[in-house]
């Protein structure tokens, strides 16, 4: 039954996805009208806060009075998580279940969800791989990010991908183990599954892919590397592309949410806004609109979570908005994902900027594993390094020369090495990190 019910909508979603901009924009705002109404009558939370903004929810909404619609924060989210429930689930939505996210910064948030809007969830995961034409009858192997598993070294075998592919297709085995695996470990159990196809985070997919180039080791079988979970580096592709000879197709979600947004299987470059389950809207400092080519927050309106509803959720990251894709789709794009507010550099004269570090710059020093910037003073920049033994003095001067060219700054340098990984407590990377 409830593989029909997903079949369905994935025939949905295949159809929806050619519709114009507009339409499914307008298709969009039906469906918000109805979430912002569910919510003024019965969540406590937005009740108060639409009245305190003066959003009248019985009124039609256009782009105009949507923008007054108040953002909710990462910190309300965590703070008035009650506040924010329904008082009156609608039935077809089906059960609700709790979702708990750690954050980079350790504190929980937890959001209730319902069937209704997994059926979502799944649909999209299905659609990923109907984009990318995957094979089915593969070996899958998923690196998750293990942060509150009792076992990091668990390793689990199945025998499909899981529910979402699963209920419909006939699919091959998968293979489950954490980020929290050392490489080397991570290796053995690749090579002993052998898979066609690797999920992973790309800061873990760059240390495996450079770990298998090292001992010169293959994945014969494998057909592409699947990343989500951080902001992509650059160095993703070309080190997947070197040890395995696979392209890399990269997703945009977050715990909170889900999907929002998946690369485009014609273009690399491009994001599709997976619109039929969540508004996007990329916002400058005044609350405008971002116009392609221009970066700004990320808001978000999960369109049918009706047990806590999230609308217009800052989850804190910035992207930059792309322009219509050239494969025809309808759904908006996102060109790029640059992460949070403290992943960008602060300049001399106190301007911000996005920092673009080429993996060039490092990429020939021998044994080093992992690298992070650190911004602690105005004009100062702490240079993590894990590596196996310390850089000798011209090797280090020469990678804090060609950082502090690429940064375009006269940041000072201080090299620390470190023997412990710079990953946060969830498992995800950051390579700049600006304190000031
Ligand atoms: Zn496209």
């Amino acid at each position: 039954m409830a593989g029909c019910i997903l079949m369905g909508l994935q025939f949905q979603l295949e159809r929806s996805q050619w519709l114009s901009a507009e339409t499914i924009r307008a298709l969009q705002l039906r469906q918000i009208e109805r979430l912002v109404a569910h919510a003024y009558r019965t969540v406590p939370y937005y009740k108060e806060a639409f009245a305190a903004a003066g959003v009248v929810a019985t009124e039609s909404l256009t782009p105009d009075n949507w923008s007054q619609v108040p953002l909710l924060t990462r910190e309300s989210l965590q703070e008035h998580g009650d506040e924010l429930l329904s008082r009156s689930i609608p039935e077809e939505h089906g059960q609700t279940f709790e979702k708990k996210t750690s954050g980079s910064t350790g504190r929980q948030i937890v959001v209730t969800d319902t069937e209704g809007n997994r059926l979502f969830w799944q649909a999209n995961t299905l659609r990923d791989h109907l984009w990318h034409q995957r094979n089915f009858r593969g070996h899958l192997a998923a690196i998750r990010s293990g942060r509150s598993a009792k076992d990091p070294l668990l390793v689990k075998d199945h025998q499909s991908w899981g529910n979402s592919t699963g209920q419909i297709y006939e699919t091959g085995p998968s293979t489950v183990f954490y980020q929290r695996m050392p490489i080397w470990k991570q290796a053995e159990v690749l090579q002993a599954r052998n898979p066609e196809y690797l999920l992973a985070y790309p800061g873990n997919a760059v240390r495996l892919a450079d770990y298998f180039r090292a001992h010169a080791l293959q994945l014969p079988n494998l057909r592409e590397v699947m990343t989500y979970g951080e902001s992509i580096l650059p160095e993703t592709r070309s080190a997947c592309r070197d040890a395995w000879g696979v392209s890399v197709s990269d997703m945009y979600s977050c715990e909170e949410v889900g999907y929002i947004a998946l690369q485009c299987p014609k273009d690399d470059d491009n994001y599709h806004c997976q619109a039929e389950s969540v508004l996007v809207e990329v916002i400058d400092d005044e609350g405008r609109p971002c116009q392609a080519g221009e970066i700004g927050r990320v808001v978000l309106t999960v369109l049918h979570n009706f047990a806590m509803p999230l609308i217009r959720y800052e989850n804190q990251d910035y992207a930059e908005v792309g322009a219509p894709c050239a494969c025809g789709r309808g759904l908006p794009v996102i060109k790029r994902i640059l992460g949070r507010k403290r992943n960008m550099a602060r300049a001399v004269d106190g301007r911000r900027f996005w920092t673009d570090l080429p993996p060039e710059i490092w990429s020939n020093f021998i044994g080093l594993e992992e690298l992070q910037l650190v911004q602690d003073e105005p004009d100062h920049i702490e240079l993590r390094i894990v590596a196996e033994q310390p850089l000798n003095e011209t090797h280090e001067s020469s990678l804090t020369a060609g950082l502090g060219r690429a940064l375009g700054q006269p940041y000072r340098f201080s090299v620390r090495y470190q023997h412990e990984t710079l990953r946060l407590a969830n498992g995800k990377y950051e390579r700049f990190i600006c304190q000031v």
